[in-house]
């Protein structure tokens, strides 16, 4: 059972008001608040402990390297993986996809081989891919979505061939809030000898995730969308994939050697870690999973599918209100359109009661015109929203339409 007024009073900016009216914040797709040992840990470090990490001999920067090191454990942890040489610290999913597109792709691709991706995908799992299939010649493949926003299956089967050299998809939607199942899409894409990246930055704060159990080959995932801070992720890649590939970006940490002739490369995870990380950043991150792991994911998990129920049973009262996403699994991003209220107008005045959400395309235009849509408002939820702060919006919604 989550307590969740206690929850609520670790994050203090759910005390604010904004135009007057308490804030109620429904946009935790986008990013999550931080609860207070997150941004505690930030100011404690860097009063007490800030040194540069990995070269120095000196007290602080042992003490920063241990705590740096120490939050790759942590991640490690969270998602189960088998080793520390497996996490790989970014900037976050965004950068992960286009570490992995960068040096997946140097390794793998020729002309004419093939990346699948599905038709729901987020920008940052998109354009990635075109990059390197323009650098490459390579060919990107789509997978169809039904009208309830779930990956078709037996299209998905159809699309491999002997040129499929990866799949790339999103575990859960970021607009419909589809749980796309994901182990059956590792199955088959294993049959075929292809490995998978799945993009978690929305299943992360929401479900477990075990990339043992998944059997996943890539999984990418942000700090900032799991209550943690901004501008660091991670790339989770089973280690007999990282020792193939090429290193991303060149600099001081990911070597071994430099001479002007031939440099050689550190080993994993280092190899793709170039440059001083935010390594006061990573402290902080591990923190906010230690947050979410003493609720428990589970607990989480369930708290949040009742609230989607519950949101979902009360924002279909209002009339003219069209749900886009009704996948038989779903997590708590609901997107919505209510008559012919433009989804800009209605986030705006909803901004005006208190209300939190975003509107627009949601970094998936090409899932926008699957949907015959320009873009939608989005309510997204997080461990910390209640049933009253889905009444509000409810009223809130109901209130504008009447006006219109
Ligand atoms: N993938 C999905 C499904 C997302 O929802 C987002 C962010 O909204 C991203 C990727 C990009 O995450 P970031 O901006 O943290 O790199």
């Amino acid at each position: 059972m989550i307590d969740i007024q206690k929850i609520r009073e670790d994050f203090p900016i759910l005390q604010r008001k904004v135009y007057g009216k308490p804030l109620v914040y429904l946009d935790n797709a986008a990013t999550t608040q931080k609860p207070r040992v997150v941004v505690d840990s930030i100011t404690e470090e860097y009063y007490s402990v800030n040194a540069n990490v990995h070269r120095g001999v000196h007290f602080l920067s042992q003490q920063a390297t241990e705590l740096h090191e120490g939050s790759r454990k942590t991640v490690r942890d969270f998602i189960n993986a088998q080793s520390t040489n497996e996490i790989i610290f970014t900037r976050g999913t965004t950068e992960s996809i286009n570490l992995l597109a960068f040096s997946f792709g140097e390794e793998f691709i020729k002309p004419g081989d093939e990346i699948m991706i599905s038709a729901m995908e987020h920008h940052s799992n998109i354009v990635p891919w075109q990059l390197l299939s323009s650098r490459k010649g390579a060919v990107l493949k789509i997978i169809p979505i039904s009208d309830q926003g779930e990956i078709l299956m037996d299209e998905y089967q159809k699309l491999f061939t002997d040129r499929t050299k990866l799949v790339s998809i999103t575990h859960v939607s970021n607009v419909l809030g589809t749980i796309n199942p994901v182990r059956e899409i590792i199955n088959i894409a294993h049959q075929h000898d292809v490995p998978v990246l799945l993009d978690g930055a929305q299943a992360i704060p929401h479900i477990k995730v075990d990339v043992q159990e998944l059997d996943v080959d890539f999984y990418a995932f942000s700090s900032h969308k799991v209550y943690g801070p901004t501008g660091i992720g991670v790339l989770y890649g089973k280690e007999k994939w990282l020792e193939k590939l090429p290193p991303y970006q060149g600099g001081g940490e990911m070597i071994q050697s430099v001479t002007f002739e031939k440099t050689t490369f550190n080993e994993l995870p280092f190899k793709f870690e170039a440059g001083t990380p935010d390594y006061v950043g990573t402290t902080a991150f591990a923190k906010a999973l230690d947050y979410v792991s003493a609720i428990g994911i589970e607990a989480i998990a369930q708290y949040e599918h009742e609230l989607t129920q519950y949101a979902t049973r009360q924002l279909k009262q209002i009339e003219g209100l069209r749900i886009y996403g009704e996948a038989a699994d779903k997590g708590g991003a609901i997107s919505f359109l209510v008559g012919d209220i433009h989804h800009f107008d209605l986030g705006t005045l909803l901004d005006r009661l208190g209300i939190a959400v975003r509107t627009g395309h949601h970094c998936a235009q090409p899932l926008m015109q699957r949907l015959g849509i320009t873009g939608t408002v989005r309510a997204s939820l997080g461990l910390y929203n209640t049933k009253e702060e889905i009444d509000i919006l409810v009223a809130g919604i109901q209130r504008i339409t009447n006006m219109f």
